[in-house]
């Protein structure tokens, strides 16, 4: 009996100074509770430990973890280790935060259920709510995606002239885009390969490319040497049309899966 009341009272001395702390918290303004949550599953090396964590403290700091734009703002990229390890719960999460608008979740989700799950019309809509809120890999994966099939080609272009200004919000005319070595379409191109080599991967197999007839398309922009349709992604190339710089960046793309 003694010795349940000796641990019993440390324990009450704890609880009674985090019912204080707790207290503290209540009466902090919700938005601002929000703001410090949002912060937190944004800038943190581990969101989701940290937001769980969060959670258990008390009720307000629970309100707030639960509100769509703490979902919105998960950094979820840095929670991919989580698919090696809890794959079920990695996914669940991925889901949460896409209904909650989630770019890069959205992104991430796209990819896995296209290449990945065999979920095609549920990863072209992933990549649309990604696509439309401004994710700029996004587009590309889905431009790339229609640039197969010659009924969406033109859409396709139309995409990745978009995303090579780095602007998909833009209402401008775009220039359409002949040159490769663009620096906003390699990262974009890096970033899907990236996502794409996360996962089981499988193979897409693609027709073999035909090389252009007019004698100068794809030649080096830098040294002029005319090498067409080498494979380097890097060392800009100049073509006769957006229609072959863009059968460039399509090949170029499924070389380096
Ligand atoms: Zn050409």
């Amino acid at each position: 009996m003694n010795k349940m009341k000796s641990e019993h009272k440390p324990r009450s001395k704890v609880m009674r100074k985090l019912n204080r702390k707790s207290s503290i918290v209540s009466i902090l303004p919700q938005d601002l509770l929000l703001e410090v949550t949002k912060q937190i599953a944004s800038k943190s090396s581990t969101p989701l430990r940290d937001i769980r964590v969060l959670r258990a403290t008390c009720k307000s700091f629970y309100r707030a973890s639960k509100e769509k734009l703490v979902g919105r703002s998960l950094a979820v990229d840095k929670e991919d280790m989580l698919q090696w390890w809890e794959n079920n719960a990695y996914f669940a999460l991925l889901r949460d935060c896409a209904d909650c608008d989630n770019l890069e979740a959205n992104f991430i989700l796209g990819v896995e259920e296209i290449y990945n799950l065999n979920q095609g019309r549920s990863g072209l809509q992933h990549l649309q709510r990604a696509m439309d809120g401004g994710h700029l890999a996004a587009a590309y994966f889905m431009a790339i995606l229609l640039f197969r099939h010659a009924a969406t080609k033109y859409d396709a272009m139309n995409i990745l002239n978009r995303v090579s200004t780095g602007d998909l919000s833009s209402t401008k005319s775009v220039t359409p885009c002949t040159k490769s070595g663009n620096p906003t379409v390699n990262r974009c191109r890096r970033e899907t390969i990236r996502v794409i080599r996360k996962s089981w991967k499988k193979e897409f197999e693609i027709e073999p490319g035909v090389p252009c007839k007019h004698r100068n398309c794809g030649r080096d922009d830098g040294d002029g040497v005319i090498d067409p349709w080498v494979k380097d992604g890097e060392s800009p190339r100049v073509f006769c049309s957006h229609l072959c710089r863009w059968t460039y960046e399509y090949h170029n793309f499924f070389g380096q899966i």
